[in-house]
């Protein structure tokens, strides 16, 4: 945690601000350990104001790291507009930088408003660009929600068989991550079953799974506040060739993007690398998405993997690499695993068997 408040200081000097107030919630637990849902971060270059309302006064002397010197104030409303006051009072001459992206229009008017003789700066994606790099730590609460979402796969799949309502297998699978040690979904569950599967972005239904239904779950675990993302497709009873081409396909674009991904490429090659896959079968329009995204914190972040990510990928990024294809009435196919970025071939985070497409019983 010191170390997240040094980097993130010296952000602050390069950017010629005096002081950062952090609102977005996964940004302030990153630097402060705070785990509520109500937190304001002022963080200056040696000191470091951390407000709350009197519910978490608290959770917030037990969470703050004692040693990190976190002033706590506790405000009953007015906390913004209080926060603003002290920045423009507690900072020489300050630019407060505030986050851009985070910020209501009504609490950005507040912001100013109260905090006159402060100058309020628009920043982006201080505190995320941060929180791309992950510790071992991180890594290794990733790895611990893949493995939740793998063993709660692992036990849906025999309660599987037609007639089961989507929302019923997205139940058991919450559930089952819930019994082993996850804090909940890491997002709302997607199941998809037969041609619902060709919405890339389909929401849990109420359809009956039905034999020769591809059927698409698109989960993960969230475990000490770290999500987990999968993807796996299957198909009710024996694949058709064409279920079966499709799938091989798809995973030949997952394996060439893998192969991409590295410390030093950037996201767009490894979305290339997929798509370039599709080309040759001059399928890329049924690939309507972004190869992949960060993963974290939240489930997605920083670095996208996308046409226009130009900049380098680090070490220890965590990301997903989830190509898909979809075709209109017939149905889609994704496979989505998660990844750490290295300086050779990436680390898998949960370990699912993906080499053909597999047949529930019908
Ligand atoms: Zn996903
Ligand atoms: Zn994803």
């Amino acid at each position: 945690m010191a170390g997240r408040l040094e980097r993130a200081r010296a952000r602050l000097g390069e950017l010629d601000l005096q002081a950062l107030l952090v609102t977005h919630t996964p940004n302030l637990r990153y630097l402060t350990g705070f785990t509520g849902s109500s937190g304001w971060l002022l963080l200056g270059s040696s000191r470091a104001i951390f407000a709350t309302d009197g519910r978490y006064q608290r959770q917030a002397e037990e969470e703050l790291a004692p040693d990190l010197g976190f002033e706590l104030v506790v405000l009953s409303d007015g906390i913004l507009a209080e926060l603003a006051k002290l920045a423009a009072q507690q900072f020489e001459g300050p630019r407060v930088g505030f986050e851009a992206q985070h910020l209501s229009y009504a609490d950005w008017q507040r912001l100013v408003e109260a905090g006159r003789g402060a100058e309020w700066v628009a920043v982006h994606g201080v505190v995320e660009d941060l929180r791309a790099v992950k510790d071992e730590a991180e890594i290794d609460a990733v790895a611990s929600a893949g493995r939740i979402a793998v063993q709660a796969l692992q036990e849906t799949l025999p309660l599987i068989t037609p007639g089961v309502r989507e929302a019923e297998i997205a139940a058991e699978l919450d559930y089952r991550m819930s019994r082993l040690g996850a804090e909940g979904p890491a997002f709302a569950t997607i199941v998809a079953s037969g041609p619902r599967t060709a919405l890339p972005h389909a929401s849990t239904g109420q359809r009956r799974i039905r034999a020769g239904d591809l059927l698409l779950c698109d989960f993960g675990a969230r475990w000490r506040g770290y999500c987990s993302d999968l993807t796996r497709t299957f198909v009710v009873g024996a694949p058709t060739a064409r279920q079966a081409e499709v799938y091989r396909l798809v995973l030949a674009a997952q394996r060439a993007a893998c192969q991409r991904l590295r410390a030093g490429a950037s996201g767009a090659e490894v979305d290339a690398a997929a798509r370039e896959e599709f080309a040759a079968g001059g399928l890329e329009d049924h690939f309507p998405h972004s190869t992949g995204h960060g993963l974290g914190l939240e489930v997605h972040e920083a670095p996208r993997l996308y046409r226009r990510s130009e900049e380098p990928l680090r070490s220890n990024m965590v990301v997903t690499v989830e190509p898909g294809l979809y075709f209109p009435g017939w149905g889609g196919i994704r496979i989505e695993d998660d990844f750490v970025v290295t300086e050779g071939a990436p680390r898998v985070l949960a370990d699912l068997d993906k080499v053909e497409l597999r047949a529930l019983p019908p």
